[in-house]
């Protein structure tokens, strides 16, 4: 099929006026100036999308759609141990049927706001096989063994299990030990070592709170003495920052390596020897950034320009509805450059599509539109009255037309 618009905005050179893509199956074939793609590929279905922008698909880097539920639930509290308690005590009144409930709610609002592909953390893989996906989806297993820590290679193998059953044809699998205050080293290492060997994705949570960094560096502070009352042992605290402390669990002997290819979220704390090593040390990680939760947390300033400036490739995930309001990348980018004047909406639009293919590690077929790409495609109205990517980011409402692999 053909697929006509106003704009292209290819995210791969300058936006194409009265553009089209060709598509056929779940690909790109070709993409340019309408003319010449009716020309090339004549006899084709022709869907005119007329005065519309059409764009990638938009990529969630962070979400857990387990807690779509708990929209509204949760008031910001004084400190983050509290709102860890609150979360705990709402998980605990859920049941199955509850999370599969809000887990296809969840799709299904990520797909209402244009996401095509999402980085979704589950703390319950076991029940992936239920829960039909209409989006292309990397499912994470969220692994916690701070109760159980003699366990982590037997929770580890379990993950990988009901993972592997579960193996979604359009988007993959990763593990996903869930911080380094709720999993163990051992955890970790299990983790890093098997996603080498079979092909998985990594992600974890790291240097989110001021309560993270005053526990592990400091050892003191509310975090630190939550999970000390919940039998965590405690002697990797009051020594190193938490990013010192998962480069050297799972880096290169000596801190000298970044672990490279994790997705690691949040890194809102970071002391200045973190500067330091994240500047000296090889390879690199990608970086997820969620404006939104981090307001809703009042967390230290995200270093954006520092971190970008180092090279490194940072996204933006919505993180989940237990402290967001939506699961919209539209509102996020809005929310993310309301703190960054200095981020052109382009680059904005740039951190939930090309940079989210990076860190998903195709960055060869998603999160732009260029031949052999996955045909994942929203249309947005554009009048054409400003900037194609102001009028994109500034967009409020639900997406009327988007293909998922190739599928309308
Ligand atoms: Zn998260």
């Amino acid at each position: 099929m053909i697929i006509r618009a106003r704009v292209i905005v290819t995210m791969d050179g300058p936006p194409i006026e009265n553009g089209a893509v060709a598509v056929s199956g779940n690909r790109i074939i070709d993409v340019g100036k309408f003319p010449e793609i009716s020309a090339r590929h004549s006899g084709q279905q022709l869907i005119d999308l007329g005065e519309q922008a059409l764009l990638p698909g938009l990529i969630n880097a962070h979400c857990h759609l387990d807690y779509t539920c708990l929209r509204g639930q949760i008031p910001p509290k004084k400190s983050f141990a509290d709102w860890i308690r609150s979360i705990n005590a709402e998980k605990a009144k859920l049941s199955a049927q509850d999370y599969l409930a809000s887990i296809t709610e969840g799709f299904a609002e990520a797909k209402r706001f244009g996401t095509t592909t999402i980085a979704n953390l589950t703390a319950f893989p076991e029940l992936i096989p239920q829960v039909a996906s209409s989006i292309r989806t990397w499912w994470f297993a969220e692994l916690i063994d701070v109760r159980s820590p003699e366990r982590a290679n037997e929770l580890v193998d379990r993950a990988i299990g009901a993972l592997k059953q579960a193996r979604d044809s359009s988007g993959g699998i990763g593990l996903a030990p869930h911080a380094l205050f709720t999993a163990s080293t051992n955890l970790y290492r299990r983790s890093e070592e098997i996603a080498q060997r079979e092909n998985f994705l990594l992600t974890t949570h790291l240097a989110e709170s001021r309560e993270e960094m005053s526990m592990f560096r400091d050892g003191a502070g509310p975090l630190y003495d939550f999970m000390r009352s919940i039998g965590r042992p405690m002697d990797d605290c009051g020594h190193r920052t938490p990013l010192a402390l998962f480069v050297s669990a799972i880096g290169a002997p000596g801190g000298r390596a970044l672990p490279a290819g994790w997705i690691v979220a949040h890194l809102n704390e970071l002391a200045k020897r973190d500067f330091e090593l994240l500047e000296t040390s090889s390879g690199k990680f990608h970086v997820v950034h969620s404006p939104r939760s981090h307001d809703y947390f009042a967390h230290s300033a995200f270093a954006f320009e520092t971190l970008r400036d180092l090279g490194f490739n940072i996204c933006l995930g919505t993180d989940s509805l237990a402290s967001n309001e939506n699961l919209s990348l539209f509102a996020e980018m809005r929310a993310f450059r309301r703190g960054e004047a200095a981020v052109s909406p382009k680059e904005a639009l740039e951190m939930v599509t090309v940079n989210g293919g990076r860190a998903l590690g195709r960055p060869q077929i998603l999160g732009r539109i260029r031949a052999n790409y996955f045909a994942d495609l929203i249309a947005i109205p554009c009048r054409g009255i400003t900037d194609v990517f102001e009028e994109i980011v500034a967009f409020d409402g639900p997406v009327d037309w988007m293909t998922v692999n190739g599928r309308i």
